[in-house]
C-alpha cells in the first residue's frame, strides 16, 4: 500500500449542525491525517464546476443548490490507501445503505445531504485536490 492523498468535503448539512469536529475525529481514528483544510462558501460556479461530471444527472441542480446552501470545509486527507480508506469511513452514498459507524450512517440527513464528499480514484483525487489547494497549502 502506498501513502495517498484524497480530497474531502464536509458538506453544508454537517457544518450547519456543527459536526465538523466529530467527522474529522472519524477520519483521524481511521489513520487519515488532515494535511490541508479551509472553510469556505462555494459559489454557484464553483459548485457546478466541481460536480460537472454529474451535470447530466437529474439531481444536478438540486445538488448544486445544496452545496451552496452554507459553508463547507474542504480538506486534503493523507494516509496509507487514503482514497479507499476515506470512502470506507464515509459509507455508502445513500445513508440507509451505509454501514454502522460510518459518517453517513451516523450523520447524513438524506442521499443528497449526506455530510461528506470523498474522491473516488487517484486521478479524480489529484484533480479535486488541485481544484481547491495549491501545493504550498498542503503540509504533510
Ligand atoms: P458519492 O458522493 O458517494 O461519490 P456520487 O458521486 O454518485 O456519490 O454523487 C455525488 C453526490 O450527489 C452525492 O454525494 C450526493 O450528495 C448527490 N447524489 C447522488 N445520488 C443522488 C440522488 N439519487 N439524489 C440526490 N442526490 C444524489
Ligand atoms: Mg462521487
Amino acid at each position: 500500500m502506498a501513502v495517498e492523498r484524497t480530497l474531502s468535503i464536509i458538506k453544508p448539512d454537517a457544518t450547519r449542525r456543527n459536526l465538523t469536529g466529530q467527522i474529522i475525529a472519524k477520519f483521524e481514528t481511521a489513520g487519515l491525517r488532515v494535511v490541508a483544510q479551509k472553510r469556505m462558501q462555494l459559489s454557484q460556479a464553483q459548485a457546478e464546476a466541481f460536480y460537472s461530471v454529474h451535470k447530466a444527472r437529474p439531481f444536478f441542480g438540486s445538488l448544486v443548490s445544496f452545496m451552496v446552501s452554507g459553508p463547507v470545509v474542504v480538506q486534503v486527507l493523507e494516509g496509507e490507501n487514503a482514497i479507499a480508506k476515506n470512502r470506507e469511513v464515509m459509507g455508502a452514498t445513500d445513508p440507509s445503505k451505509a454501514a454502522p459507524g460510518t459518517v453517513r450512517k451516523d450523520f447524513a440527513e438524506s442521499i443528497e445531504a449526506n455530510s461528506v464528499h470523498g474522491s473516488d480514484a487517484p486521478e479524480t483525487a489529484a484533480n479535486e485536490i488541485h481544484f481547491f489547494f495549491s501545493d504550498l497549502e498542503i503540509v504533510g
